[in-house]
């Protein structure tokens, strides 16, 4: 069976397509440098794969770390997942974003090429769509960056389609990305004051913060709050396997959205996440949030027919599971 190296493979959706790669007959390598991942996540992993995790602790900055990975292991595909991704960090350091997404991407290719492995798969994201009307988005729609972490996508995924005809790529463009593994033993784990919606809702419902801020209640939408295609971490998990499995067999490189094609505003996501909890979630209006756009849906169809991608979880299951998590972390904390 295919041996696939995740870069990033500790964090949240890396750690979420361990586990789908393993249930597909892979084997998995982690590469990982612990910057933005709990140490006990390979214990976790084990205790619900059963078999040994293997872990190379490195940093994709590292060139020789890569290439102890490669030297240790005869890899067939890597997926790249290891990159920063906070869209309002990135505007206070910028070169910090280029530096690790982009310059990360161009050593993880280096050591792929020194290494003898031509396949990748790169986690984008709908960010590089920027602020457009046309939804849901199709894949053809033109690319343009909003902020520098748009940017380090948009320039990975450029950088990625110069290379020769010998590499096959698969680029996926995340939507939003939410919930936890049904085994509740991994989930997202923020350890600041989160960014982003479901991660802080889950801290409303533990009781850690008082009231979620809906950012914004006046745009053109059904009830005037903003609207997202969320997409469960387990199905999104899945589509890299599809795309594995795609340039594998194939040697088809290909881009595609990972979404529903669904659009849920943030009150939909509030009141599923009251019903997941059993509790309502407070929450108050507040001003829009700056570079939020109303309305960020997938096409799907593209993923369908090249990949026969289709996510199958709800919005209800996305809550359900991340309470899930989030309940059971705080028992064990205690
Ligand atoms: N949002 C909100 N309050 C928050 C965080 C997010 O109202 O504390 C809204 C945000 O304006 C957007 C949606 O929730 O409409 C999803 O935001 P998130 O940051 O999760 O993802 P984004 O789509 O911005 O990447």
């Amino acid at each position: 069976m295919a041996k696939i190296l995740l870069t990033g493979g500790a964090g949240y959706i890396g750690s979420h397509t361990y586990l789908a790669l393993i249930d597909a007959g892979f084997e998995v390598v982690i590469f990982d440098n612990f910057s933005n991942a709990k140490p006990d996540v390979p214990a976790r992993l084990q205790d619900i794969a059963g078999d040994r995790v293997h872990v190379v602790e490195g940093d994709v900055l590292n060139r020789t770390d890569l290439d102890a990975a490669f030297a240790a292991h005869q890899i067939d595909g890597v997926v790249h997942f290891a990159a920063k991704k906070a869209v309002g960090e990135s505007v206070e350091k910028p070169l910090d974003y280029m530096h690790t997404n982009v310059g990360g991407l161009l050593n993880v290719l280096a050591a792929m090429e020194a290494g003898g492995c031509r396949r990748i798969v790169f986690s984008s994201s709908a960010t590089v769509y920027g602020d457009t009307d046309v939804q849901p988005i199709p894949e053809d729609h033109p690319r343009t960056y909003t902020s520098p972490y748009a940017f380090t996508k948009i320039a990975g995924e450029q950088i990625l389609e110069q290379l020769t005809d010998d590499w096959a790529v698969g680029i996926l463009r995340y939507f939003n990305p939410v919930g936890a593994h049904r085994s509740a033993m991994i989930g997202e784990d923020p350890e600041d004051i989160p960014n982003n919606l479901v991660p802080y809702i889950a801290k409303v419902a533990t009781g850690d913060l008082a009231k979620l801020s809906v950012f914004g209640d006046d745009y053109d939408t059904p009830d005037g709050t903003g609207v997202r295609d969320y997409i469960h971490v387990e199905d999104l998990a899945n589509g890299h396997v599809l795309s594995l499995k795609r340039l594998i067999d194939t040697g088809e490189s290909h881009t595609v959205n990972l979404g529903t094609g669904e659009g849920s505003s943030v009150l939909d996501v509030v009141r599923a996440y009251g019903a997941a909890c059993g509790d309502d979630i407070a929450y108050a209006i507040a001003p829009r949030r700056d570079g939020d756009v109303a309305v960020l849906t997938a096409r799907p169809d593209k993923a369908k027919a090249e990949l026969g991608f289709e996510a199958t979880r709800t919005l209800a299951d996305m809550c359900r599971s991340s309470w899930a998590w989030v309940s059971g972390q705080r028992r064990n904390d205690k």
